[in-house]
């Protein structure tokens, strides 16, 4: 097997279990592994530190493991059973009324570059790293074996998550069998999954808490779900007895998913319409009916270079809401980049309401559910964050 040398000094945060190692941290490597291989980590004293999946880049290792074990078949069935078993033991896997829940959350499951969300008897398995791509039937058998009864299908989802560069001319499509029955279920709620063409692994399964949440707060209020996608806060809205709900999203696909989804759920129900428009043009152009606003805009910053304009984005968005909203309305704002702080989103928030002169209260922050969970090694996998505000 292939070997990074560190240089010297350069194991500390190994040693503290954070599981990447970045490129100015090596010395030199031994042989010459090809992207997504495994490959052991040593320090300058040549002590063992970690084993993990070498990548051209900034990140060169994603750390799989710190004990020196081999990476074989039963090390992916001993993390995936691990990561199951967790998902049980909170209640959102083995549940009759939700079989729709994150099974790997990357660093978060020791898994880095590995995501794989379940939709009833389908596992949509996403790699963000090329080792992960290169081990994908490995991965694929284990959750075959671990799941069996459960998960009939697994679908490979990662066209549009690897590096462009490492050119691994990957499809997505079916590892293991191949259902058509793309209709899931969330706390007792129906909805379509797009494995082949959804943003992410189709849903956005890290809003599950968040929405019900929003159920709880929907009673008798005329409610706005602005960035609707696939509709799932807006179906909430309305089984927590919202007096008419009003979603909106830029993409006409989504507006289709989202009349699609509520049908299921409230066949013919007056109380919701959907509109395929920009967020800004709507929030200028509407009125001041809503007393519930959900605001979950896509990431505005996927880099740190653009963070200042992201936190412009946010304010901008935010400031428009409490212009708006009538007094003794709930407003629930989120921020998914993982370059916005939550100090950073809280302040950009802030300064929003502050334009707007009115009297804001925090009543939640929010983040994302438990089977999205953070490694405490790796604070940087804390990505969601929200505020629900009560506005005067
Ligand atoms: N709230 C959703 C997820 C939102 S994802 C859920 O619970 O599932 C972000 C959505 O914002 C995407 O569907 C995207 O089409 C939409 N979007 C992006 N830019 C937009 C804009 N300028 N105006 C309105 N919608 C936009």
């Amino acid at each position: 097997m292939n070997i990074v040398h560190l240089k010297k000094g350069k194991e500390e945060s190994l040693k503290r279990f954070h599981p990447w190692v970045f490129s100015g941290a090596i010395h030199h490597i031994q042989g010459e592994p090809e992207e997504g291989e495994v490959v052991r980590v040593l320090t300058a004293d040549g002590q063992f530190i970690a084993v993990g999946h070498y990548q051209i880049g900034s990140i060169a290792v994603r750390v799989l493991s710190f004990v020196d074990e081999p990476i074989d078949e039963a090390f992916w069935h001993r993390r995936i059973a691990v990561a199951y078993d967790m998902r049980r033991a909170i209640g959102v896997a083995g549940n009759p009324l939700n079989n729709t829940y994150r099974l790997v959350h990357g660093e978060g499951d020791n898994l880095p570059g590995l995501v794989i969300d379940v939709y009833g008897s389908t596992a949509v398995v996403q790699a963000h790293s090329v080792g992960m791509h290169v081990y994908r039937h490995e991965v694929a058998r284990a959750v075959a074996d671990v799941m069996k009864g459960v998960v009939e299908n697994i679908y490979y989802k990662s066209e549009t998550t690897l590096p462009f560069k490492a050119d691994l001319g990957q499809e997505n499509g079916f590892i293991l069998g191949g259902s058509a029955d793309n209709v899931a279920m969330e706390n007792g709620l129906k909805f379509h999954v797009d494995w082949l063409k959804g943003q992410k692994t189709g849903f956005f399964v890290d809003q599950r808490e968040n929405r019900a949440l929003l159920e709880r707060y929907s009673k008798d209020r005329s409610v706005l779900n602005m960035f609707c996608y696939t509709g799932g806060f807006s179906f909430y809205a309305m089984r927590g007895g919202a007096k008419l709900v009003h979603s909106v999203d830029s993409s006409a696909k989504a507006i289709d998913l989202t009349n699609q989804n509520v049908e299921l759920n409230f066949p013919g129900d007056p109380r919701h319409t959907a509109y395929a428009e920009d967020a800004f043009k709507y929030l200028d152009r509407m009125g001041d009916q809503y007393d519930l606003i959900i605001l979950d805009p896509p990431a505005f910053a996927k880099h740190k270079d653009a963070l200042r304009n992201a936190l412009q984005g946010y304010r901008k968005l935010n400031a428009k809401a409490f212009e708006k909203i009538k007094p003794g309305g709930i407003l629930f704002t989120f921020s998914c980049s993982q370059v916005v702080t939550k100090d950073n989103f809280r302040t950009a928030v802030f300064t929003a309401a502050a334009m707007s002169g009115r009297s804001v209260r925090i009543l939640h922050q929010l983040t994302q559910p438990a089977d999205h969970p953070v490694n405490i090694y790796h604070p940087e996998g804390e990505y969601l964050k929200g505020l629900v505000l009560y506005v005067e």
